[in-house]
This record gives structure tokens, sequence and C-alpha cells, in this order.
């Protein structure tokens, strides 16, 4: 959408800067963010009832005559504006409460539209509280309250859901129509899709069900195309290229085969399978393309390290890379304890590390045979001397368009992604569309599933007795919170204050630790290691910890808040507990206030299946959301669609790859189109890609 997103919102007529504030904390800076915040329903409003046949406790439309108008005031403060209205079939009266000043837009006599629920008073009169209402209706110029399908935007307590659906009316008025498109007229024609700009026009205020219907099927192809198109050049770069392999022989599996033998436990069927496959893989001459999916906890970890091995015992670098600095960070010490033998020089690079400049110098010489860290490993310029495989730890976190981006760096080298989301097929094909894909679908012998119990917060003291007694054993639990400083607007616990909490209350008598992101990165480590070598009985913490952390005596977790969290995320933290085959405990306190949250906690509750909780989790969420491909000025569509409906994603993978084939022809304004818009999100090679 180009400069759409270089118009600031308060260049639209009734936005100014206070405004444009409010909006801002919805994410809504400019032009582009506005036409993709979307709707999250829609009101019926075309039908006018007449009101002798108005039905109570339905919303319905009046369009009535003024008759009268009275102000009564209670006190200072409280008053009662009652509008009485007819439409020659009956009466109806209209209570506004506490404005008074809106007295003076009524008059008597004239035409009035109201909009809302209709009640029966004890005197038997119609009456409509706090109705929609709209002076002076008139059929030439279309409200964008009434007399339509009535957009619902999600509201704030400062932004009404009328000043919302008021600015955005203009907005799509004035620039739906200057968005660029970038599907091919082929594609369009042969799937008889919308055009960008009928579509969001028709997202926001659709001229009928049918055309809503349309606009969302639009929007939901284009994301999932896009995607494709991504992976389908990203698979004919990797096919395209071929792997200076150091040699077979000079690349024994002995050494990588030594160490399996050497650990304390056998490998399950699964992870013999995934390693046998990265085995043939690299032996291949095109570059490893591998993506292994598995359950929390089933072991992808072991299996990266062999293939770090058998990277190294030929003379090639290794590059790791996880989601977060702690997790780099245990990798760092346990990769390091396993590798112990095999003289694997290994350097940890994260963010706050210091010395960069120096670390980074001695990986361009070759100094370091495994490097692992954050994403500023292939952020912040650092060159390999040799870099033979790339690593991708949690790649959920990432974010398909991240990985996609990798490719912009340049070399090819083996690349293994590690993925604790797992899929069911059709899914795997959009999400990995490029790659080759193992399944770790088995758990390492002896594991118990986690048992899950819910809390109120008015609970929160059984929810601690309770946690109380999974300690008793000498157990280890960790206290999750999702914000780490109280936040005036939101009564959301923070880990600080649970922390003083809990370490001079509830738990005064037990080994309490604090742990979050934002704390210096020398007394994380400190944290870390100390409830891990089990100095600490309760480490309370943050999301930080969500992913990969791995404590094998943890036997316990309490999550707060339990309402503010994705289902992935809760079931990711779930993970965290009984890894070492003991019974694992989650236990949430959650006061949830919206059916999402209701609903996410119930499928929580009722699994532990990771595959249940990811198609959920779809359902629940965005597609670009999900596929963390959520683009800058595209508007974002429920994914629910495509959990029912996979066929748009067979249709979305078989166009995508004929556009990348040359099967559909494009025109070179068609190609400039989709390349711009793919390079916005994908990089700059998978522009070029396409031409
Ligand atoms: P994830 O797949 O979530 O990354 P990890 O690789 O961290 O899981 O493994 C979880 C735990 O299971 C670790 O403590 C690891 O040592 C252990 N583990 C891995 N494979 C096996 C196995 N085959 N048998 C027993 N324990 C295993
Ligand atoms: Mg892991």
């Amino acid at each position: 959408m180009n400069d759409l997103d270089n118009i600031p919102l308060d260049a639209v007529k009734g936005v100014g800067p206070a405004r444009q504030k409010l909006f801002g904390r919805l994410g809504v800076r400019n032009v582009a963010e506005a036409l993709r915040y979307l709707p999250r329903a829609y009101s019926d409003r075309r039908e006018v009832t007449r009101i002798a046949e108005a039905q109570s406790d339905l919303p319905s439309l009046i369009v009535a005559e003024v008759v009268s108008v009275s102000l009564r005031m209670l006190s200072w403060r409280k008053s009662v504006l009652t509008v009485k209205v007819s439409d020659g079939t009956g009466d109806l009266y209209a209570a506004w409460f506490n404005q008074p000043y809106l007295k003076t837009r009524f008059a008597k006599g004239k035409p009035v539209a109201l909009f809302g629920k209709i009640t029966v008073g004890k005197d038997g009169r119609l009456q409509m509280a706090s109705p929609e209402v709209e002076l002076s209706p008139s059929a030439t110029s279309p409200s964008p309250h009434l007399h339509r399908i009535v957009p619902i935007y999600p509201a704030t307590e400062e932004l009404s859901p009328n000043v919302i659906r008021t600015v955005m009316h203009r907005i799509v008025a004035q620039y739906a129509d200057r968005v660029t498109e970038f599907l091919p007229s082929a594609t369009r024609g042969s799937l008889r899709l919308l055009s960008l700009s009928e579509a969001i026009r028709n997202i926001h205020f659709p001229e009928s069900l049918s055309l809503l219907e349309q606009a969302r099927r639009r929007l939901i192809f284009q994301e999932l195309f896009l995607l494709q198109c991504a992976a389908a050049l990203r698979r004919k770069f990797v096919d395209a290229a071929v792997k200076d392999r150091p040699g077979e022989v000079r690349r024994p599996r002995d050494r990588a085969d030594r160490f399996l033998s050497r650990l304390p436990f056998p490998l399950t069927s699964a992870q013999r399978r995934s390693i046998e496959e990265i085995q043939r893989d690299l032996a291949s001459p095109h570059p490893m393309n591998r993506l292994v999916h598995g359950d929390v906890g089933c072991g992808k970890t072991i299996v990266a390290v062999w293939a770090v091995l058998r990277c190294i015992s030929s003379g090639e670098q290794c590059a790791l890379m996880a989601p977060t600095e702690i997790l780099a960070g245990q990798h760092f010490s346990e990769i390091s304890n396993l590798l112990n033998e095999d003289k694997c020089r290994t350097a940890l690079l994260v963010g706050s590390s210091t010395g960069k400049d120096a670390l980074r110098r001695q990986i361009a010489r070759g100094d370091f045979d495994l490097v692992i860290g954050t994403h500023t490993l292939f952020q912040e310029g650092v060159r390999f001397r040799r870099l033979g495989l790339a690593i991708i730890d949690e790649q959920q976190r990432f974010g398909v368009a991240q990985r996609l981006r990798l490719y912009d760096k340049g070399d090819c080298p083996d690349l293994l992604v590690l993925s604790a989301t797992p899929v069911p097929r059709t899914l795997c094909q959009t999400l990995y569309g490029d790659m080759d894909i193992s399944v770790i679908d088995e758990m390492p012998p002896g594991r118990l599933p986690v048992q899950t119990e819910r809390f109120s917060s008015s609970d929160l003291p059984a929810a601690y007795a309770r946690l109380r007694e999974t300690l008793c054993a000498g157990n280890r639990a960790y206290v999750v919170c999702p914000k780490v400083e109280e936040e005036a607007s939101c009564e959301r616990a923070s880990a600080v204050e649970t922390f003083r909490h809990l370490s001079r209350g509830v738990f005064s008598d037990m080994r309490v630790g604090l742990l979050y992101g934002t704390m210096p990165p020398l007394e994380k480590e400190e944290a870390i290691q100390r409830f891990r070598n089990a100095f600490l009985d309760i480490l309370v913490t943050t999301t930080v910890i969500e992913t990969g952390i791995d404590i094998p005596d943890a036997a316990a977790i309490l999550i707060t808040n339990g309402e503010c969290f994705g289902l992935a995320q809760l079931h990711q933290m779930r993970g965290r507990v009984g890894r070492g085959g003991q019974q694992g405990y989650c236990l949430v306190v959650a006061d949830p206030q919206t059916d999402a949250a209701t609903e996410r906690l119930r499928v929580f509750e009722s699994t532990t299946d990771g595959f249940r909780i990811a198609i959920e989790d779809l359902r629940l969420r965005g597609v670009g959301e999900f596929f963390g491909t959520r683009q800058h000025g595209l508007p974002e569509v429920p994914a629910a669609n495509i959990v029912e409906d996979p066929e748009m994603l067979q249709l979305a993978r078989k166009e995508a790859f004929g556009v990348v084939k040359g099967d559909v022809p494009l025109s070179p304004s068609e190609k400039e189109a989709l390349g711009a818009e793919l390079q916005k999100t994908y990089g700059e090679k998978i522009r070029l890609g396409l031409v």
C-alpha cells in the first residue's frame, strides 16, 4: 500500500492530535494501519422496523418523527432526557441519562432515526435506552451508523465505537481506492476474487452479506498466497543451489554417533528417524532445508546437537539461533557440557554480550566451531569463516517471514529448523511449504501428562495452598506473571509485586527468586542458575521462561492472569514442568472477561495434545498472526476459515507455485506489484527470485 503508511491519521478530517494519540494506542498510526484495523463484528441495520411491529429485546432500527422532548434533572449531576417519537404506527420513548446537553439536538416535528434495543416499561410503554441516533436521516447521504451493515470495531473507553466508525468511514471512502492491487489478474479471474480495493471497502462497510463474505475470502487468500509465493521462491532457490560439501570421507559420522552412545538414555525411535533424515540431507549435493517439529519436551535439542557434531567434524562452523537470551544461555551451558569431550569451541553471542567486536572478529577468523545466540547472530554483521549449518530453535517464535528472510543473508548453508508447534499436514505445507519435514511424534518414555487445574483470582489462596502441596516433596515451581511493572491502566500482577508478596507472605518460609526479561543479564543468569541448582524453591518470573527452558526437576507452574496469555503460550509454559518424569502440575489462575479468553482456557484445560492446541490456536487467532507473516498495511483476517476450509489453502498453494513456475502469466507491472508486496515481508532476494 506504498504511500498510505506515510499518511498520518491526523490528516483525516475529524482526527486531531488527541484522537491521533488514542488511535495510536489501538496500533493505528497511519492510514494503512487504519485500513487494516478490522471490525470484530457487524450489526445488520438495514431493515427499518415499524414501532407497532417492534419486538422487545431485539435491536431495531426505527425511523420516526419527534413528538416531544423532556429533560428531568434528578440531582445536579443526574438527569434523564426523554424523547417521544412516533412513526404513525406507534410511539416510542428514547431515553438518555446524564447527558442533558443532548436536548438541543431534538426539535418537535423533526425526523429522526434510532437504533437500539427495544424494551417494554412497567407502564407498557416501548422504550429504548441510549440508542444510536441520526438526525435528519436521508437516503442520499447514508450514515455510517444506520441503514446498512454496520461494522463494530474493537473500541476503548476513550474511543467510542461511533467515533471509530465515523473516522473509518472517511478513511475508507477516501483511501480504499488508492491501495495497490498485487494479485495477478489471471489469479483473480480464475478464482473470482474481489480486487483489493473492493475487498477493503466491503470488509469495513459491506454492501451486502455476500460481498462481506467475498471480501473475507479475498483477504484470506492473499495472505496464504503471499506466503506460498515466498515458499515457492525459496524452494526454487534451494533446489538451484549446490553445496560445496567437504566430502563424505572427511565428514564421518562416528564422532556424532559416539556422542549418542554416551547419553544416559536411548533415543526414541522418532528421534532416530529424524537423525537419519538429516543424515540423508547432509549427503545430498543440495543444501539441507529441514524442519523438525514435535511437541514441547520431545527432545529436539539432542537431534540438533547430533547435526552440530556431524557438521563440525568436517571443519565447518555452525550457528544456533534461539528466540531469547535466556534460552541461548541455557543452550550454551548445556551444549558446552554435552560436547565437553568433543572439543567443540563454542561461543555465546547475544545482544547484551560484552566484547562483541572481538567475538565477531574471532568468529570471522574461524576460532569457534559453534556460535549460539539470539537473532543478533544474523543481524549485527556477524560473518563466519565457513558457515556450514544454521539451526533455528523454537522457530514458531520467530515467524515464518523471519525464517524466509534468512535467505536474504547470502549463502545457502544447511538449514535445520526446530519447532514446538506441531501442526497437521495440510497446515504444515502452508507454514513450511518450502521445507522437508521430520516429525518427532513420540515423547521420551515415562513422561506423565501435566495435570492442569483452574482457579479464579478470588481462589488465589487455594491456588497457593495447592502449589505448596506440590512443593513439599522437594520439588521446585515457577510462578508466572504477565507483566514486569504494574501498569496503572490494567490490573495485571507484576512479577516484582508478586515476588515481594510471596517471599514476605505466603511463602516466607521458602526460598523465592525473581527473573524477568529486562533484568540485567548477569542477574538473570544467576537467578536461573540458582533455580536450576536447587538453591531456590520458587522462581517468580514472566514469559521469559515460555520457550525452551529445560529444568527437569521443576514440577509445578502457577500461571497468574491466565486470561492474558495466548493458547500456544500457555501450552509452552505448561511444557516447562514434569520434564524429568515426575508428575507435573499446572495451576492457572484466571478471570476471563471475553469469550475468546474463556474459550482459550477451556481448550487449555481440556487437552495437553499439542496438535489440538495448535489447531485451536489458529482458529482463535488471525492468519497472519499465527504464521508470523502479519503484514504492514494489509488487513488481518481471522483464521477460523482456514481450519474449516483447507481447500483455500490448497488453492493458494497451487496458484503461487504456478506463478513462480511461470505457468500463470504475469505482465511486467503485475510482477512489480507482487514483487514489491513480497519484498515488504520476505526481503529483497525473494523479490528478485520472481523476475
Ligand atoms: P524440546 O523438544 O522441547 O526442545 P528438549 O530437547 O529440551 O525438548 O528435551 C527435554 C528433556 O528430555 C531434556 O531434559 C532431555 O535431556 C530429555 N530427553 C531428550 N531425549 C530423551 C530420551 N530419548 N529419553 C529420555 N529423556 C530425553
Ligand atoms: Mg527445545
